[in-house]
């Protein structure tokens, strides 16, 4: 189902308004050449979620890319006021910084400023039901580029997979390079449990620095879970004994059918539903420690 974009606000270049009426130039590099970063963050009553991460991991990007410099507090206080004049408390922020407007040519323009663009939907986590039950992915081709680490706006690669997962009425497709490694799926971060050991593909330039992943990892060493931070094989896939994602917008999500065959029982095995629930305590104790004011004002804390 898709959102009608009237319910969208938009804040481009520090301009709040409607997204449907907001604007940006044929020329801008995003556009154009893909040439661009974002950042996706869930708000839950009010509060950003791991925003530091996702700040950090938006500057890695920048600097990976070499985008004109930001200035990041500017920035920040632009998506404090667009959530606020959006008046929700529940909602997905999309984030993007594109390398600017300029007559169309591959090489960097000199002295462009970069575009910024926010966008703030109200998104309230309807996937509870599916976290306790599980859901289906299918197998797909890694059609994307040798930078997943980066988090471009060019997204073909990961289109294509989703839309092919959608088709198979999957929540989503787990990505498999020519090789045959396993990386990670379309828009999701994979984890298996292969002999009782937690595993994940390890950091590098072929799958994104999740921030769900990360704070899984770390939950994962204090609940004393073993792990690997080693590629699973397409051959491996197969005999797994629980499959799941993770990301901003799903959390903790346990995988039951792969390409419509069961994963291990069937049913979301013991590791996966411990992560899941831990990483929601985890959430919960983190909005305790640093409560959003609207949460405060709400007296929801
Ligand atoms: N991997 C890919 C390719 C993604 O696009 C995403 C999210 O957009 C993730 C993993 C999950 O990352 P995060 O947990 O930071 O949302």
């Amino acid at each position: 189902m898709s959102i009608p974009t009237g319910k969208i606000l938009a804040c481009v270049n520090g301009v709040i308004g409607p997204a449907e009426s907001a604007t940006v130039s044929v020329l801008d590099r995003g556009h154009i050449f893909g040439d661009g970063i974002y950042e996706v963050v869930r708000v839950d009553k009010g509060r950003l979620h791991g925003i530091d991460r996702h700040w950090r991991r938006l500057d890695r990007s920048l600097r990976a890319l070499q985008m004109p410099s930001l200035d990041l507090n500017l920035l920040r206080s632009q998506v404090d006021a667009t959530l606020a004049a959006s008046g929700h408390c529940d909602a997905m922020v999309y984030l993007q910084v594109t390398r600017g407007t300029a007559a169309r040519a591959h090489a960097f323009p000199t002295d462009t400023p970069a575009n910024t663009l926010i966008l703030v939907q109200h998104f309230p986590d309807d996937k509870a039901a599916l976290r306790e039950k599980g859901a289906g992915v299918i197998t797909h081709p890694d059609l994307r580029w040798a930078r997943c680490d980066i988090k471009s706006i060019n997204l073909l690669g990961s289109v294509l997979a989703a839309e092919a997962a959608k088709r198979a009425g999957c929540v989503e497709a787990v990505l498999i390079r020519e090789d045959g490694t396993v990386t990670e799926c379309a828009h999701s971060s994979l984890f298996a449990v292969v002999d009782g050991v937690l595993r994940t593909h390890p950091l590098d330039n072929r799958i994104l620095p999740g921030i769900t992943r990360e704070i899984v990892l770390e939950i994962a060493a204090d609940l004393g879970i073993p792990c690997r931070q080693k590629a699973l094989r397409s051959d491996e896939l197969r005999g797994v004994e629980e499959l799941f994602l993770t990301s901003t917008t799903s959390k903790v999500l346990p995988l039951v059918t792969l390409d419509g065959k069961p994963v291990g029982s069937g049913n979301p095995g013991p590791v996966t539903g411990k992560l899941r629930d831990a990483f929601e305590a985890w959430e919960k104790a983190d909005a305790q420690r640093t409560p959003s004011a609207a949460a405060l004002n709400a007296g929801e804390l």
